[in-house]
């Protein structure tokens, strides 16, 4: 049955995939978005779409429309981004949350949020279950990003408990793909462009800090798994790859796939910059379907430099 669905922050990398699917999959999209890290040329081949429609709106402002699901993913995702105006951060978390989940309430729609695992902090437990509460620096450079975020976590299991909405969160680990911002400033991104442009590779650190890297379009059939998994199921459910590379590993995939002879730099490592970061994806497998990631890094990079590769000549 075709349904009417709202996805905030639309036209950013994740929010542009998902309009495409549920597009493709028959339903009338909305994509709403502040365009602050987001950009229509991510959305701009949607635009003929009968079916499609797009809103510029500011989820800290309450919003109207009727719809059946709401896929709540407004929020700049790199640290460079979301650190350039913190306030505004944790009020698009926070008040954005609120706004979307009044707007749930109201229309009795199903609502996802996209939540991180930058809840779990610079974790302690590896890899990270979702019943680990994390290790989370209050009052630090990345706090106004996880405490949103939690926040936010928060208020949608507390809008299921006093109002009855029918919620679903999802904690999103590091995911790369096409409709990366070139300047996003997150590893991949910047680990191509530079490669490409045959400029130094900046390590962070010593480049022994982890992550676990996911093909965007895994994390999309998770998250839409997520949407449409049982009555009662809320999550918080962990959507990631468990492949884990430190920096340096994901430098040299880069500049092998390339055939780049860009050099490895250091310079210095962010404050609170997590040291390891890998999903514990058990609960995902038995709650979605035997859900699990299919694209490996090498064949995910080789996807990712291909866009890249094609956005820089276009430029
Ligand atoms: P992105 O920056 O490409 O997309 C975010 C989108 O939200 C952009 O289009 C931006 O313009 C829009 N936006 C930001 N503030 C807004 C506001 N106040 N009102 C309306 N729109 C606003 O980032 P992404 O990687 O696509 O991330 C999407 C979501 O997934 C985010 O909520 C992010 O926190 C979450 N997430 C992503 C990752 C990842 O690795 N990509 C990891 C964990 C969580
Ligand atoms: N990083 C790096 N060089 C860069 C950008 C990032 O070495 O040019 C490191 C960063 O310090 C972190 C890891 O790569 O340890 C992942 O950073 P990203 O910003 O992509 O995601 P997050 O830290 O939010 O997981």
């Amino acid at each position: 049955m075709m349904k009417r669905i709202l996805i905030t922050g639309g036209a950013g990398f994740v929010g542009s995939h998902l309009c495409e699917r549920l597009l493709n999959e028959g339903n009338e999209v909305v994509c709403l978005d502040n365009y602050f890290t987001g950009s229509k040329k991510n959305i701009e081949h949607l635009m003929d779409h009968h079916y499609f429609e797009l809103v510029r709106h500011d989820v800290t402002q309450p919003y109207m429309i009727e719809v059946d699901e709401i896929y709540n993913l407004a929020c700049p995702a790199s640290p460079v981004h979301y650190q350039y105006n913190p306030i505004k951060t944790i009020k698009t978390s926070v008040m954005g949350a609120i706004n979307m989940l009044g707007l749930a309430k109201r229309v009795k729609a199903k609502i996802l949020q996209a939540s991180t695992s930058e809840v779990y902090g610079d974790p302690s437990v590896h890899p990270q279950p979702e019943s680990y509460w994390g290790n989370v620096n209050p009052i630090g450079l990345r706090s106004c990003y996880d405490e949103g975020k939690r926040c936010a976590e928060t208020l949608f299991m507390d809008y299921n408990i006093q109002n009855n909405v029918d919620v679903k969160i999802i904690r999103i680990f590091n995911t790369y793909g096409p409709n990366m911002n070139p300047n996003d400033g997150r590893v991949v991104s910047n680990f191509i462009v530079q490669a490409l442009k045959g400029e130094d590779i900046t390590i962070f650190g010593d480049g022994t800090q982890t992550r676990s890297f996911q093909y965007v379009k895994d994390l999309v059939e998770g998250t839409i798994r997520m949407m449409n998994s049982r009555d009662g199921f809320m999550g918080p459910v962990n959507i990631g790859n468990p492949g884990e590379f430190t920096m340096i590993e994901l430098a040299e995939k880069v500049l092998k796939l390339t055939n780049s002879k860009s050099k490895l730099i250091h310079l210095p490592l962010p404050k609170d910059d997590p040291m390891q970061r890998k999903p514990d994806i058990t609960l995902a497998q038995k709650e979605l379907n035997g859900w699990e990631p299919k694209v490996h890094l090498e064949e995910g990079l080789v996807k990712t430099i291909a866009y890249f590769d094609k956005l820089l000549k276009e430029a």
